[in-house]
């Protein structure tokens, strides 16, 4: 029996374990697949307070890993399967175990969304890719094409300016939604060129790998075909809450509701960082949140003994 299993370990769960570890909750933290999450194919964080010259993503990770693991966190490397929270303790199953928690808090993050274009899913791997700081290696003097209009595709355009021949960026609008000062960057780099008020309708290949994509633009309705090696979607993320669906409430995006204390519906059940987070999706409020979990599950468990033991309340204990 487990006081509390954190599932994640991006920015809220590490900073959930911090405290509770500190707190000597014991927790046991379920890494999930991708061990530090949507962080570790980041390429430099400029905007997590106390890194002034900026901070690699995996390094970042890393540190609050070691962190956690420092104050006692027990890590494993597994994903969670199934959970039952219908009944207290609840029961968190992984593929090789079945383990029971009087707390658990949900930071599962999110992932890369799909644009469900042809050939997207027969190239995937094969020069379609959803991350340029993982892939944009593969590409030195290519050609790629980058979609979405958000600090996530300028930033992607920016990373594979630096190796690839030429990038075009295609954004379904006329204006980026991107922040200013990588809008300008993007802009001055002659490597991109700005594909605007376009949509990629299909990515073109020749079994081999992609050969191009086919754009619409969807002011005068012509349709081109651009020559490209690879293509990058980078047009947002879907929360990983597949594995809570029927558990707790969930809002039509499949988001987890939870209210400002990070209080999930179900009593004892909390989520932090970007599963619960479709506004600000920041690594510094996804570990603000993890902390605020962490706390108020301290303050749960507590609760929970004032029940079950309610001599202990005034025996001086
Ligand atoms: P966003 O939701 O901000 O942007 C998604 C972009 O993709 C939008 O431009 C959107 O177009 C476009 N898009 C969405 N769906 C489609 C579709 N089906 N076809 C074509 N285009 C589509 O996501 P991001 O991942 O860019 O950013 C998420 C959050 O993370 C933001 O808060 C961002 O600020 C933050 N972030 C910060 C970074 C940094 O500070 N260095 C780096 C990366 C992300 P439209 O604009 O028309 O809606």
């Amino acid at each position: 029996m487990r006081s509390l299993i954190i599932v994640g370990s991006g920015p809220a769960g590490y900073t959930a374990a911090v405290y509770a570890a500190r707190a000597e909750l014991q927790p046991l933290l379920l890494t999930g697949m991708q061990m530090g999450g949507q962080l570790t194919t980041t390429d430099r964080v400029e905007n997590f307070p106390g890194f002034p010259e900026g901070v690699l993503g995996p390094e970042l990770m890393n540190r609050m890993k070691a962190q956690a693991e420092r104050f006692g966190t027990e890590i494993r490397m597994e994903a969670v399967t199934g959970v039952d929270f219908g009944y207290h303790p609840f029961t968190v199953t992984t593929a090789s175990d079945s383990i029971q928690a009087k707390s658990v808090i949900v930071a599962t993050g999110a992932s890369a969304r799909k644009l469900g274009i042809a050939g997207e899913e027969a190239y995937a791997g094969k020069g379609v890719s959803y991350c340029a700081t993982c892939d944009a290696f593969f590409f030195r003097e290519k050609r790629v094409a980058v979609v979405g209009g958000g600090d996530s595709a300028l930033e992607e355009a920016l990373i594979l300016a630096k190796v690839a021949s030429s990038v075009h960026l295609i954004h379904r609008r006329d204006q980026f939604r991107g922040s200013p000062v990588l809008q300008d960057r993007v802009r001055a780099n002659e490597r991109v060129h700005l594909v605007m008020e376009s949509v990629a309708e299909e990515v073109l290949g020749d079994g081999e790998g992609v050969t191009g994509v086919r754009v619409k633009n969807v002011a005068t309705g012509e349709t081109t075909d651009l020559e490209i090696d690879g293509f990058f979607a980078a047009i947002g993320h879907t929360p990983n809450t597949e594995v809570f669906r029927g558990q707790i409430d969930l809002d039509g995006q499949g988001y987890v509701l939870a209210n400002e204390r990070m209080h999930t519906s179900v009593r004892g059940v909390f989520a932090a960082g970007d599963v619960q987070d479709p506004v600000f999706r920041q690594a510094v409020t996804a570990a603000g949140s993890g902390c605020m979990a962490a706390l108020e599950v301290d303050k749960f468990l507590a609760e929970l003994e004032d029940r079950v033991y309610p001599g202990n309340k005034n025996s001086g204990k």
